[in-house]
Parts: C-alpha cells; structure tokens; sequence
C-alpha cells in the first residue's frame, strides 16, 4: 500500500504534549495526525494517506449514520524501556476486523494493509506514544464504515477505513479495584446468527441502555446473559469474563457466535496454561457463579479486554439478589495474569509467544 503524508502544520507543542501525556485520561486526547483509506468496488481499496488530524465531513445522507454499517478495533502501543515502541498481536486485530467487517457487509482490509496502516500512524505520532512508567500507552483505534451518500438498504459501495490514537493512562480511574457488576435480566447482547462476535458499533449501542441500567444500581459495568434461555454468562458490554477455582482450574465462557472474541482473552488462555492451569472454555451458568462463590469453590474472578488489560470483578448485582465478590481485593491468579501480560508488552518479560510487533 502506498501511503502518502501531509504533516501537520501545528502539532501540539512540547510543554503542552508533557502535560497531556502526565495524566492522558482516556479517549480525550487524539494525536496530530490519522490515517484514511477508501474503497469502492470499482478501485478497491485506494487512496492511503496520513493527515493532520481534524473532523471530517459527511453528507447527512452517509449510509453509516442511518444503518450503522461499521466496524473496529481496539489496540495499544507500547514503549519499552529502551525507547522502542511496540504493538501486541496487531494481526489478530487486523485478523478480527476482516472477520468483523465480513459479518457486516463491508470489504475486508488485506491484513498487512491494516498492520502497515497501524504502524504509519504511530511512527508519524511517535511522540505521542506515553513513557512506560504507569503502564500508559497509545490507544489506537482502527474503523471501517459505510461512506456511501445514499439511503437505500444495501452494502454501501464507498468505504472508509480510518486510524486514530489517543493516548492512554487507566482505563478505569481509582486504580486496579474490583469492579461492581450489574446482572441485567432484560436485554441480551446478541443472540444465535447476530453479531455478537463482530467488534460493531451497533453492540455497543444496544448495550447502553443496561449500562445505564447498570449505573443507576450504583454498579461499574453489566454482566450479559446468553439471549435464548437466559441462563448462560456471555460477557461484559466490552470485556471477557474468567472464573478461577480453588482447584487452580480457570473457567471462560466458550465463544460460539455471540461473544467477542477478544485477543486479551484469548492470550489469558496460554499464559494460565503456561502457569500450569487448566483451562476450559465452555458454557457457564449464572447458577454456577452463584452456588460457586457461595461454597468457596470459585475464589477470583476476573474481566479482560485491551482498554482496562485485567480487572477483579467484585459484587454481583440483580434484582432481589446479590452474590458476594470472591475476595476482597485483587485475587492472586488475577494478579499473576495482569503482571504476566503486562511484562510481556511493555517488553519486561521474554516475548516467548511472539506476539510484540516492532513498529520504531
Ligand atoms: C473488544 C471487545 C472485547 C475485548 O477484546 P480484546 O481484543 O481483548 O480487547 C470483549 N468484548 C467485546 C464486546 C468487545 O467489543
């Protein structure tokens, strides 16, 4: 892919660059430039370049703002401690967005094209890329949408693939503390033949309404049950969930269609290995969870995903009910995992799985 460049006339300057990267937040901050590419049927994909970052226009007629024709991705840069900058697995992103992009009727993005994207971006945005002291990072956000000026109901024949980034600090202000969860009973995430396991916007929008819900009932995040029988844990709105047992056997719920596939989980799942524990990836009942905490069996819990890495699940909340956290604070699994993981990206352990791609 051939990528032109245009710089940005007035970068952020330094002092005020220093100032942002010290307490960056998240998703607030966005970095001098982004990356744009398009397609259509006629050209393909065409047209790559890097800009300064700014708004862009859309006809008020632009598919994707009546029918939500999107996907994306959720990715971090590291900085190492020499001053290299890193992504983790930014294939199995590039892997999850054609497969997103696939379910959602839109062209898929060559893998390597999506990487060589990524990698422009953060080499044009190097300075924007946070020191590794406190774990901060570059956010990046990878999305593809209908761009076609046109209300029809069909696959749009203009397409957008954009990359923006904004650097991070916690995803979760307060601090590694266990999160409170909402159970909610009412709305479901994604049922059989949906798009559970696309990474769309239209998953996230469905699921602010229990978010709200969530919030109202003095909780962090909520917990989704499966849509056909209501019995089965599936995920967070945007995070995975594991069980650990007192037998050292670590529990996630199986992917089959209508949980995201997240690469964070999926990392957890060979590192637990690698730390001598079974895995399992199969059904698990909300009962389980329950009766499990209650007679001790299961002692931690935990959520996983790229924003907040690895986060102890505390309380469950529902209505008439509540199941206890497992442990008070931080459960030793939970925080073995999140150091293992972390080490690993911020290039303090052994990359023995090869997943670090070198970007500068
Ligand atoms: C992105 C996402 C996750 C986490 O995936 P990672 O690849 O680990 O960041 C989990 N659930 C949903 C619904 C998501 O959109």
């Amino acid at each position: 892919m051939q990528i032109s460049s245009t710089p940005a006339p007035q970068p952020v300057d330094d002092a005020r660059l220093a100032e942002i990267l010290a307490d960056p937040g998240f998703g607030t901050h966005f970095t001098d430039h982004m990356f744009t590419v398009e397609w259509t049927p006629e050209k393909g994909w065409h047209d790559a370049r890097i800009t300064p970052y700014g708004p862009i226009t859309l006809d008020p007629a632009t598919a994707v703002l009546h029918y939500a024709q999107e996907t994306f991705e959720g990715m971090k840069a590291y900085r190492h401690e020499d001053g290299s900058v890193w992504t983790f697995r930014p294939e199995a992103n590039a892997a999850r967005m054609a497969k997103s992009s696939r379910r959602l009727a839109l062209p898929e993005l060559p893998i390597e094209d999506f990487v060589q994207a990524v990698d422009a971006l953060v080499q044009a945005d190097e300075r924007w890329v946070p020191g590794s002291e406190g774990e901060k990072s570059l956010y990046i956000r990878p999305f593809m949408f209908a761009s076609e000026k046109f209300l029809g109901v069909r696959p749009s024949q203009h397409v957008t693939f954009m990359v923006i980034a904004s650097p991070a600090g916690s995803y979760f202000k307060g601090g590694l503390k266990p999160v409170t969860l909402w159970l909610t009973t009412e709305y479901t995430r994604a049922g059989k033949g949906g798009m559970g396991d696309a990474k769309t916007g239209g998953n996230y929008a469905s699921s602010l309404v229990a978010q709200q819900e969530a919030y109202a009932q003095g909780c962090d995040q909520v917990v989704f049950l499966d849509a056909q029988e209501g019995t089965y844990v599936e995920e967070l709105g945007g995070m995975n969930l594991y069980f650990v047992f007192k037998d050292g056997r670590v529990v996630t719920p199986a992917t089959s269609g209508t949980i995201l596939e997240g690469i964070t989980r999926a990392s957890i799942i060979e590192l637990a290995k690698g730390l001598g524990h079974t895995v399992e990836e199969r059904k698990f009942s909300i009962d389980e969870w329950r009766d499990g905490v209650a007679s001790g069996d299961i002692v931690e819990i935990f959520a996983c995903g790229t924003a907040a890495v690895v986060t102890p699940v505390g309380t469950l909340k529902e209505a008439g009910r509540e199941t206890a956290a497992p442990t008070a604070e931080t459960g030793e699994l939970t925080a073995r995992i999140r150091e293992a993981l972390v080490d690993i990206q911020f290039g303090r352990a052994e990359d023995t799985h090869h997943w670090m791609h070198k970007v500068l």
